[in-house]
């Protein structure tokens, strides 16, 4: 058997003692080598690097010149108390050997502090790097605790389509789906293309969002959740949106909105809970990467709590809500407004706010996350529930300090008069919307639900500022390498 090895975390976290005097293998990637004699190991389990010593006269001087930066080798040796400092171990190596040579020549990655952009132009090594293995360790964490939460609760995982039919979602610009060809492409006689012609016979996207599909689920099985990926063509080249994103949607039967805002309270604190208490290893060195990061930041522009003091802070104080309405009021009335800081000023009830204006809430206002409920109508999409007052509607955002909108979700409008009205008056085509529709016809239920930004969660809970940092492979306008 090749892989009879420990991993590196496993064999950290004993006590040197109970392996005197016995054989182990590693198997790893060299990080450094000094002295011709210590190798610092690295195996993706952890950041901490495991000492092997290659006694001096032992090894072969032909072995010892491959063993270069990023070389993976299989070692097997006895696991001694170390002397040197900051590690309680050591391995002894018996015996080493070259899985795989590295050129460290022409290896991209030295062992020194790269930029973030350019580990960007390397993304198909930057894995190797501290940084990047603590982030993507923490995202899968996190991932594992999403499905844990819900999980824990009885609701279903379901598994909503990549390609979609409907247009009708409004989420943002998509991308098409055909197999038709450029050239000679199928036309209808008024010149429009003959989607008849295509794969599916019709013209097909890439989804938006899962929510649509996620109703039909939850008026069923009374709580359901997605998690996978959304597609939007937005050309927004910002650190917080990308093409292809992970979206995670509950959408629950017997819900109304305070309910909604109730669990998507929990959720986000579930999670980072989780993370402190079952990754405290990457978020610490995470934290203290942004602490260095943030040195080189003017003081007014550096954060005022240290990431764990944050994550801490969110999970142990409740989240501010507010309606739109109170919020375009201490807007209006912010000296901010007064003083003409923000580029797109106040206008009143009834404007979208920008994320200038919900950093403003979050950062300076409150300095907390905040729910924010009961948008005006028009604004918002045509199955959000209207409210009473006849304007406005069960609508939420959940504002992060440092993201911007992190979730955003609704009370869906259940009454299927209300409902036909307003798709009507938004011009949403019934012939493709018809399966929805049908919900609100058989036995139709309250329910709610919302779709959180994983990407944007994540950037959150690690403190990476650019979201390109924390997907492994971003697909961003113009950009789709690896
Ligand atoms: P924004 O105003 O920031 O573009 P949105 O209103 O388009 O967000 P929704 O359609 O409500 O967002 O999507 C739900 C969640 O998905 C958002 O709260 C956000 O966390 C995330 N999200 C939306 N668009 C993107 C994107 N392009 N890249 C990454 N995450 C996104
Ligand atoms: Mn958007």
């Amino acid at each position: 058997m090749f892989n009879k090895r420990i991993k590196i975390k496993t064999l950290l976290a004993q006590d040197p003692e109970s392996y005197r005097e016995q054989e182990v293998t590693v198997m790893g990637w060299v990080r450094t080598f000094r002295n011709n004699q210590f190798i610092a190991l690295n195996d993706g389990s952890t950041n901490t690097n495991l000492q092997v010593v290659a006694e001096l006269g032992k090894f072969d001087e032909s072995l010892l010149k491959r063993i270069t930066t990023s070389a993976s080798l299989k070692v097997t040796g006895a696991i001694v108390a170390s002397l040197g400092k900051g590690q309680t171990m050591e391995l002894k190596a018996a015996s080493i050997e070259i899985l795989g040579d590295s050129d460290a020549e022409v290896y991209p990655l030295q062992p020194k502090k790269h930029s973030l952009e350019f580990l960007r132009e390397k993304a198909h090594l930057r894995f190797r790097t501290n940084t990047f293995a603590s982030v993507f360790r923490t995202r899968h964490a996190l991932a594992f605790a999403v499905h844990k939460f819900f999980n824990d609760k009885g609701f279903v995982y379901l598994h909503t389509p990549i390609v979609t039919a409907s247009d009708a979602e409004g989420a943002g610009e998509m991308f098409r789906v055909t197999t038709l060809p450029f050239e000679n492409t199928p036309r209808n006689e008024d010149g429009s293309v003959n989607f008849k012609e295509d794969f599916f016979g019709r013209s097909t996207n890439l989804t938006v969002s899962g929510q649509l599909e996620g109703e039909l689920g939850a008026t069923a099985f009374g709580e359901i959740y997605t998690f996978g990926p959304t597609f939007r063509a937005e050309n927004s080249n910002t650190a917080r949106h990308l093409a292809e994103f992970w979206m995670i949607e509950p959408e629950m039967a017997f819900y109304d909105l305070e309910d909604n805002a109730n669990l998507a309270e929990e959720f986000i604190k579930y999670i980072i809970r989780y993370v402190l208490e079952n990754n405290r290893e990457d978020l610490d060195f995470l934290a203290t990467r942004l602490a260095e990061e943030e040195k080189q930041l003017p003081q007014d522009k550096r954060s005022e709590m240290g990431l764990i003091e944050k994550l801490e802070f969110v999970i142990n104080n409740e989240f501010q809500r507010l309606t739109y309405t109170e919020a375009i009021d201490i807007l209006a009335n912010s000296n901010h407004n007064k003083k003409k800081k923000f580029q797109y000023p106040i206008t009143g009830w009834g404007m979208d706010l920008q994320s200038e204006h919900e950093r403003y809430l979050v950062e300076k206002h409150f300095k907390k996350p905040v729910i924010l409920t009961d948008y005006p109508a028009g604004i918002k999409s045509f199955y959000m529930r209207l409210n009473e007052d006849g304007k406005t509607v069960a609508a939420m955002d959940i504002l992060a300090p440092g993201i911007g909108e992190i979730v955003g979700g609704s009370q869906r409008e259940e009454r299927l008069d209300v409902l036909l009205e307003k798709m009507k008056a938004m011009n949403i085509p019934m012939e493709e919307m018809w399966w929805y529709v049908d919900t609100r016809r058989f036995g139709t239920v309250p329910h709610a639900g919302f779709g959180l930004g994983f990407e944007r969660m994540i950037q959150f809970v690690t403190g990476m500022s650019n979201i390109r940092d924390v997907i492994a492979f971003p697909r961003t306008p113009k950009s789709a390498e690896f």
